[in-house]
């Protein structure tokens, strides 16, 4: 089997616009990915149908031989971030041929099933809310639909940390963020676990004081507390603070995450499988994450084939923990995927059909569905 032809689609319209990867090749098998795309969406599609030189003739199931070739042709500026977002998408896509040649799930491909099914966290949850009441509601409603882990940046400002590294956070607005978290946990009880992300957008003494104002609220983990560039920063954190720590979905490839394992920087790592080099990489993350005995749990919030890719990685996985879910976007993914995904309860149900078990819908690929 040979690979003919690569292109890339691109939906508009999501927070961050999805970029999806066709490899096709001569026996009629298609294989579908992702490119992580953030703000750069337009840029990412574009260098994403720019692959097919670098891939047309090449046998797709030598899938680790290609993850190397991109690699290493791309390697003078550097494999990672942009780079490494590309190669998941083919590698990505690569297995999903693979698992359609041999009529086999993925995770078949990787070990077979472990878990029985995936225990999920949920993001985006509170969408809309902005007062601590209106945050506590909405906790206790996605409680009540079966989530039994949260998460939240509960801190003034949202995302707007991109027009300014590593910040200080005025400690007058403290109060706010402290007030949301409390009345978070005081509706949903302590049987479920409330996760804080803070981007990476502080500074280390603006990190350490909010870590320490919400430990009294029983923080399952503190994401991403520093910038990922300084991880003297992170140790500094942690020296200072009381409250477990996961980084990752800023961190590209096994070679960035091994000072993080190596230095016991965090209790948890949380690779995104479209950004980190697909699921070849992510496998292999996770099997030098085990022998730290350090557990697993995807960064999945951007996009239905993140979260399909990383479960098929995570149901082989002896040390997940627990999958992202973008619960405001999931009725978006099933919508758009064919057939949907089995979610329930606060589980995902791999589906044990050929490849990634899921395609883009017809209709939805010749008219995207403007949301
Ligand atoms: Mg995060």
């Amino acid at each position: 089997m040979k690979i003919t032809n690569v292109s890339a689609s691109h939906l508009a319209g999501t927070r961050y616009a999805w970029v999806f990867l066709h490899v096709e090749t001569d026996a009629g098998i298609r294989g579908l990915g992702q490119v992580s795309s953030g703000p750069n969406s337009a840029l990412v599609a574009a260098a994403a149908s720019r692959l097919a030189p670098l891939l047309i003739g090449e046998d797709p199931s030598r899938i680790e031989y290609i993850w190397h070739k991109l690699y290493a042709g791309f390697n003078s500026l550097g494999s990672h971030g942009f780079v490494s977002a590309l190669i998941s998408g083919v590698d990505i896509a690569l297995w999903d041929i693979r698992g359609k040649a041999l009529g086999l799930p993925i995770y078949a491909l990787l070990g077979g099933q472990f878990h029985d099914r995936l225990q999920l966290y949920s993001n985006g949850w509170f969408t809309g809310c902005s007062t601590p009441q209106e945050f506590a509601r909405a906790a206790a409603k996605t409680v009540a639909d079966g989530h039994s882990a949260l998460k939240l940046d509960p801190f003034r400002g949202g995302h707007a940390y991109l027009s300014r590294y590593a910040a200080s956070y005025p400690p007058g607005d403290d109060d706010e963020a402290v007030a949301i978290v409390a009345q978070i946990r005081e509706a949903i009880g302590d049987g479920v676990e409330i996760y804080i992300d803070a981007h990476g957008r502080f500074d280390v003494p603006t990190a350490v004081r909010l870590a320490n104002r919400l430990a009294p609220y029983r923080i399952g983990w503190f994401e991403e507390p520093v910038p990922p560039e300084n991880w003297d920063a992170l140790r500094q954190f942690r020296d200072r603070s009381d409250v477990p720590v996961c980084v990752g979905e800023r961190l590209y490839t096994r070679w960035q995450f091994r000072p993080v394992l190596e230095q016991k920087l965090a209790e948890y790592i949380m690779p995104d499988i479209i950004r980190t080099g697909g699921i070849s990489e992510m496998k292999k993350i996770a099997s030098m994450a085990e022998a730290f005995f350090v557990p697993i749990t995807p960064h999945d919030a951007t996009g239905p084939i993140t979260l399909i890719a990383g479960a098929h990685a995570m149901l082989s996985t002896p040390n997940f923990f627990r999958l992202e879910v973008a619960y405001s976007e999931l009725e978006v993914y099933q919508r758009i995927m064919d057939p949907p995904f089995d979610v329930a309860n606060g589980f995902f149900n791999v589906s044990n059909r050929p490849g990634l078990g899921h395609e883009l819908r017809a209709d939805y690929l010749a008219q995207p569905i403007p949301f």
